[in-house]
């Protein structure tokens, strides 16, 4: 596909951010060229118009930019995934580990109801540590997780391994 070409040379790779040896994978870059921006959506809703999903789920932040236009184009709600103490209503939260300590991502009690069908969407995954306190956090409250999108695949960090038996589905492949 052209258009998987065309989003892979608009994310920009910048060594060293944000610590000395890692190679951030900059997606403002693809935001700045309207046309891959738009293919990456497009190419999203292609694959999940016709999966009865009604829940977009997206995680903060960059989850943020890329599901609420495939919701609205499915017919999905979107759910924000938020760091810790963000979300002003009464949350469920579930805790991850990091390369260093632990975070927390929270969901709005209420969002969802058992049985909805979701997408977890995110920009990246690396050791896929985000999206499995994501799917956690949906199937704990009875939704059943269709699948997970993202953008970019950092396949060497075998976050797809992760995941288990749910599955996956990226546009680019990075080193
Ligand atoms: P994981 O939990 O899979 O190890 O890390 C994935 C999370 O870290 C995602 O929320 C993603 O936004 C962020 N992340 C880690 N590395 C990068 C990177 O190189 N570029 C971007 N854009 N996000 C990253």
């Amino acid at each position: 596909d052209l258009r998987i070409a065309r989003i892979a040379s608009a994310i920009r790779v910048i060594p060293n951010f944000p610590k000395p040896g890692i190679m951030f994978q900059d997606i403002t870059t693809l935001l700045l060229d309207t046309k891959a921006f738009k293919d990456t959506i497009d190419l999203f809703v292609e694959r999940y118009k016709d999966k009865a999903i009604s829940v977009v789920a997206g995680i903060e932040a960059r989850g943020f930019i890329f599901g609420p236009p495939i919701a609205l184009a499915i017919g999905a709600k979107f759910v924000p995934m938020r760091k810790p103490n963000k979300l002003p209503g009464a949350v469920i939260s579930e805790e991850y580990s990091l390369e260093y300590g632990t975070d927390k991502m929270e969901m709005h009690v209420g969002a969802v109801e058992a049985g909805e069908r979701a997408l977890v969407i995110d920009d990246l995954i690396a050791t896929g540590g985000t999206l499995c306190a994501a799917i956690r956090l949906l199937e704990r409250v009875g939704v059943e997780v269709v699948e997970c999108a993202c953008v970019i695949e950092l396949p060497e960090l075998k976050g797809r391994e992760r995941l288990g038996n749910k599955p996956l589905f990226v546009l680019v492949n990075a080193a």
